[in-house]
């Protein structure tokens, strides 16, 4: 018989899908490493257990502890399946400009939500960098897992998606294009595949509103560079300490119309429904062109399912009153 003991053991080796319609003006072959295939429907699944394994190792996670985290959804359900495997507690704290389904998928996984406002300063005490601290403090047994600046999330990357994107493309891939958020995909993948072959190239996609772009190309914070943004699990505006600047060779921004429509494009030209990073990531791909050759192998990688986008990129009334659609 073949199956896996738990939920858990279904975490990773995920496919590896070509694109076909939305890149036939590149030169180059275009693969998708197609995260939605883990068990959570996003990347952050391995992360999740990544940062629990290691927390339980060094004894900061405790038998019957509760986790607490601020996080716009994926990385919460990563959390939550591994928390109902292994006997956690889970309290996720949540920005208002997330989708409702977002929140929704989470009760459903057992976990409390608390909603903070979108549009406050992060030292502001009720941003929602400031309230999850803030429980970490108040809860008794609790764990505060800190996605941006906790190692472990770009470990993860560095132990399992990079290893199997350079398994699967035999070692040929030039490129690598990723969404960056809290930076543990781009900087685990990266700083992987350039141990295997400093020649590849690794750029990040950014949005508009956020500060990675200007930062890495000047090295300057800039307040200027930061406002409220539509586009979900991209961009940032912090630094947080899971993006590794210096492994990164560029970012290009892609504008929170283009990707909503983008996202709509995978699903509707190549079947791959996805959620907006997607959109963004493949957007951002296509902004590349001029970087590609014909012998090129560029890996674009997907991080979410589009069930989470239901409400927004995927409903036309929404993307008319964004003004994304006529
Ligand atoms: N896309 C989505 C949908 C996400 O949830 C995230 C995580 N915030 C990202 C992209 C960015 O990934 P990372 O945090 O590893 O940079």
């Amino acid at each position: 018989m073949q199956y896996a003991n738990n939920i858990l053991e279904t975490i990773g080796n995920t496919p590896l899908i070509k694109l076909n319609k939305l890149t036939a003006e590149l030169p180059c072959l275009v693969l998708s490493k197609y995260e939605t295939f883990n068990p959570g429907n996003s990347v952050k699944d391995r992360m999740a257990l990544q940062m629990i394994e290691d927390a339980e190792a060094d004894g900061r996670l405790k038998p019957g502890g509760t986790i607490i985290e601020g996080t716009s959804g994926n990385t919460g359900m990563g959390l939550a399946l591994a928390a109902i495997i292994k006997g956690y507690k889970c309290i996720f704290v949540m920005a208002d400009k997330q989708s409702k389904e977002k929140v929704d998928i989470l009760k459903a996984v057992g976990a409390e939500v608390v909603v903070c406002p979108t549009a406050v300063e992060p030292d502001d005490p009720r941003s929602y960098y400031s309230v999850s601290k803030r429980l970490g403090e108040e809860t008794p047994n609790s764990w505060y897992v800190n996605q941006y600046d906790n190692p472990s999330n770009a470990k993860a990357h560095y132990q399992s998606t990079g290893p199997e994107i350079w398994k699967q493309t035999d070692g040929k891939i030039t490129h690598f294009v990723v969404g960056v958020g809290t930076g543990g995909t781009i900087s685990g993948v990266g700083k992987y595949l350039k141990e295997q072959n400093p020649n590849i190239k690794i750029w990040g996609v950014d949005t508009y509103g956020s500060v990675f772009k200007k930062y890495h190309e000047t090295g300057i914070f800039d307040e200027k560079e930061i406002y409220p943004y539509v586009t979900e699990g991209i961009g940032e505006d912090i630094l947080p300490k899971n993006v590794d600047f210096d492994i990164i060779d560029g970012f290009t921004k892609v504008t929170d119309k283009d990707a909503a429509v983008y996202t709509q494009r995978l699903s509707k030209e190549e079947g791959m429904f996805l959620g907006n990073s997607a959109g963004a990531a493949i957007k951002g791909v296509l902004q590349l062109k001029e970087h590609f050759t014909k012998d090129d192998v560029v890996v674009v990688l997907f991080h979410d399912h589009g069930s989470r986008y239901v409400g927004k990129m995927f409903n036309d009334d929404w993307m008319r009153k964004m003004g994304y659609i006529e």
